[in-house]
């Protein structure tokens, strides 16, 4: 379009002007399974709906430090308060990190392909952007992106599950990699997905902290496996002088009451929320396994999505999942993302994928 093309009628920083803006992935029609944000399918939980609806005081600003819901995340990862920050979803933690760590001359560094925000972190912070190539198999290459490490690489971001491939970073190997970088870097865990892992082999964040590793970040989210996405909240702890300095970048106050009475009401309804997560990674364990029966070779699925390798072939694959009414989420030369969602979806996620084998060499 026109207007796309045309510059700016003032002076934007030019490499904030080279970024593609940030575009939703496709709204679904209602005859249409949205199955490209990752989302949670299933409604919000009566207790959360009723938090919602007592959260009331919307003339008032929100307590900018979410301290209770701090108070009891501290609790659960056995830290003290100030180890625990909140914000409008864990993409402004990534945000308020990169800003606070690296800046002009730093190096930020992330495995690629991975969550589409991470490129965008480096140009926003005016840091250099090291994107190390995946494996193969869609794990993370740890030996490679320990090797790239230099005197100027201030951020790691280390996706486990990996968004969009799907596998686990093992705790052998993240411990191992954090061995070979210096203390005095950041590492960013970014474990949006933790929820839904089942590999028991996976690194767990607050495992990482409690062994005393201070230059580690644990990012974690409501908007997954607690289904609050469209409320925006969630969370990271770590040290608590990293931490302030991710407040200091922060535009405060962004955290609503209502979005934090939900957390804290979705804390409260565990049970129900582990009992959902459990029906997700059952449908999540079936699709892949009906995938790897038709042939396709999906990475190790331990997210609530999975991934299917259509490299050049994706932007003739991805219509057809459209056509079937399911909105997916296709990278083009790369692959097709696929969301878990209703368990209506699912047989007509096998079936169009099935379908689309005949396009492959
Ligand atoms: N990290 C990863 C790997 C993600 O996939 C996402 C969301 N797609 C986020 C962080 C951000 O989630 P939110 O801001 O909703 O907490």
């Amino acid at each position: 379009m026109t207007e796309a093309l045309s510059p700016a009628p003032v002076r934007i920083r030019p490499e904030i002007a080279a970024l593609p803006p940030y575009r939703q992935g496709k709204q679904a029609g209602a005859d249409a399974f949205k199955l490209s944000s990752n989302e949670n399918p299933f409604d919000p939980l009566p207790s959360v709906v009723e938090a919602l609806q007592s959260a009331t005081a919307v003339n008032r600003y929100p307590d900018a430090s979410a301290s209770r819901l701090r108070a009891r995340l501290a609790a659960r990862f056995g830290v003290s308060a100030d180890a625990v920050h909140v914000a409008a979803g864990s993409v402004s933690i990534l945000q308020q990190l990169a800003l606070a760590a690296a800046g002009p001359g730093d190096e930020l560094m992330y495995a690629w392909r991975s969550f589409e925000a991470y490129p965008g972190l480096a140009a926003v912070a005016g840091a250099t952007a090291i994107a190390v190539p995946l494996a193969a198999d869609g794990t993370h290459d740890l030996d490679a992106m320990a090797a790239a490490v230099t005197d100027r690489t201030r951020l790691i971001l280390v996706c486990s599950p990996n968004n969009p491939t799907g596998p686990i970073v093992t705790q052998a190997d993240f411990d191992a990699f954090l061995a070979r970088v210096p203390g005095d870097c950041l590492v960013v865990l970014d474990e949006a997905y933790a929820e839904f892992v089942t590999d028991p082999a996976a690194v767990d964040g607050a495992r990482v902290l409690a062994a005393g590793h201070q230059n580690v970040v644990v990012l974690r989210t409501f908007s997954k496996a607690y289904g609050l996405a469209g409320l925006r909240i969630g969370y990271g702890v770590g040290h608590p002088r990293i931490l302030d300095a991710a407040r200091t970048t922060g535009i405060p106050l962004s955290v609503t009451a209502a979005a934090e009475q939900a957390a804290l009401a979705s804390l409260d309804a565990e049970d129900e929320l582990i009992a959902r997560v459990a029906v997700i990674t059952e449908r999540r364990d079936r699709l892949a396994a009906g995938l790897h029966a038709q042939g396709w070779n999906v990475p190790d699925a331990q997210g609530n999505f999975v991934w299917l390798p259509t490299g050049e072939l994706t932007v003739d694959v991805a219509p057809r999942f459209e056509d079937a009414g399911l909105i997916v989420r296709p990278f083009a030369g790369d692959g097709v993302r696929i969301s878990v969602g209703e368990e209506e979806s699912i047989a007509t996620v096998l079936e169009v994928a099935a379908s689309a084998l005949s396009l492959l060499p």
